[in-house]
């Protein structure tokens, strides 16, 4: 199918071009149509699949005709990378047309926001909190609203943001056009979409799981070792561009202090920094000027970073669901990646909430020296008498062979060389605040 299918506005179709996409994701083709006329729509999709262009491009298609200075569509998002993502999207794919965004979250001086609030910009993407520290003012109106995004609505709620939703919704219009995006419609969020969703068409892009395109491997390794075994891999096998993961920030901290002091090229980002210093750790990584950006799970969700080789988790998400986010951050677009997850004893229930999820073991590789026998494992006791030979096939050792860790898992050359969405130039606009 070609996007020309959808009858969106040459300019846009345009955007669309210079972002080397040269056909629509199934998300794209199931959503862009009954967002178009005019539907609600709760959307359920993998990381990476394209679901952002999946709503901006329709959204910008309806608000081409309309006048400008007012603003009529707010995307809210869970943190302050996912904003400034889906607003820099928006500047690339409507280019060509005059419809222009702003991005909206904490951090930054309010100022330039407020500015570009005035102006009345088309769309706003913007993080709750920060919206409603510009709602105490006159100069930010709501009610002109036509289209509000949640984007990632289980994350939104996962970090404890309904009330400053209720806040924000009581400021809107109540006849809308509602969309809704989440990696799973159950609990909260099923109870929010009853909420503000009407009558809404619903696209469920396969079953949430991680990206295709990505290899796992387990390694079993205790607590005290993890730091041992990231630099024995690092030396093992080549991760040109590798995003690891710490549950805390303080040991995001320690670990980039130890791998800078190995002469490693080493950014991290987590939410002890101020949104400059978030944003300057990024976009080093992004030009290849660090090699491995150390970071806690703010970074899991919606960065849109090409060719990361490797996701290592240095510790075990706590939810399957951070497990799917992190390792969307590789194999990006059906491209291939690979996410490595140190285990520790402790860890073991994490891991097997995460199997379970995934549908499937995940394989373990064990590196000699670094692993740990199973039996020190701190296993629920029904899980122990079941794990001899033969009954847990995903223990099934990988004998590391040649130079390299784990065969597969930690293959050579892997990476970059995947497809990158040609950008263009970004153009100053009036909202692109601080
Ligand atoms: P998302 O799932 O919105 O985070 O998008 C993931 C990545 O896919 C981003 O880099 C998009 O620019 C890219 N993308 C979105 N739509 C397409 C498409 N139709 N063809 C190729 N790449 C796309």
């Amino acid at each position: 199918m070609e996007f020309s299918r959808f009858k969106l506005n040459p300019d846009l179709l345009n955007g669309v071009q210079d972002m080397g996409y040269t056909r629509p994701t199934p998300i794209q083709e199931q959503a862009i149509p009954p967002i178009l006329e005019g539907r609600d729509l709760s959307g359920c999709a993998q990381t990476g699949t394209g679901k952002t262009a999946a709503y901006l491009l329709p959204v910008v298609q309806l608000l081409l005709p309309k006048p400008r200075g007012t603003t009529r569509c707010l995307v809210l998002s869970p943190t302050r990378e996912l904003a400034i993502q889906v607003d820099e999207q928006l500047v690339a794919l409507a280019y060509y047309t005059p419809v222009r965004g702003a991005p909206v979250y904490g951090g930054v001086p309010m100022y330039p926001q407020e500015t570009a609030l005035r102006a009345g910009v088309d769309i706003i993407t913007a993080t709750p909190g920060r919206l409603l520290d510009h709602l105490r003012f006159e100069y930010l109106n709501l009610s002109t609203i036509e289209i509000l995004i949640l984007d990632e609505a289980d994350r939104m709620l996962d970090m404890g943001f309904m009330p400053d939703l209720q806040r924000i919704l009581s400021h809107l219009p109540a006849k809308r056009q509602n969309l809704l995006f989440s990696a799973t419609l159950e609990g909260d969020v099923l109870h929010l979409t009853k909420q503000i969703l009407h009558n809404p068409v619903h696209v469920q892009i396969g079953r949430v799981a991680p990206a295709s395109g990505i290899t796992h491997a387990i390694y079993p390794v205790p607590q005290k070792r993890k730091t041992d075994l990231l630099l024995a891999l690092l030396r093992r096998t080549q991760i040109p561009s590798g995003l690891v993961f710490t549950r805390t920030r303080e040991r995001a901290s320690t670990l980039a202090r130890v791998l800078r002091g190995q002469r490693l090229r080493v950014g991290v980002i987590h939410s002890g920094f101020g949104q400059p210093q978030r944003i300057d750790s990024l976009n080093s990584f992004r030009r290849g000027q660090v090699q491995l950006l150390v970071a806690t799970d703010v970074a899991s969700r919606g960065l849109d970073i090409d060719g990361i080789s490797h996701v290592i988790n240095y510790d075990v998400p706590r939810s399957p669901d951070d497990y799917i986010h992190r390792c969307g951050r590789t194999a990006r677009q059906e491209a291939h990646g690979e996410a490595l997850t140190f285990v520790a004893p402790e860890e073991l229930r994490d891991l097997q909430a995460i199997e379970r999820a995934v549908g499937h073991p995940l394989p373990r590789v064990n590196l000699p020296g670094f692993d740990y026998p199973e039996e020190t494992a701190d296993e629920p006791a029904g899980r122990k008498g079941r794990s001899g030979p033969g009954q847990r096939r995903h223990h099934a050792r990988r004998k590391p062979s040649g130079g390299r860790a784990g065969s597969q898992p930690a293959s050579a050359g892997s990476g970059p060389g995947r497809r990158r969405p040609k950008r263009r130039r970004r153009r100053k606009s009036p909202g692109t605040g601080g």
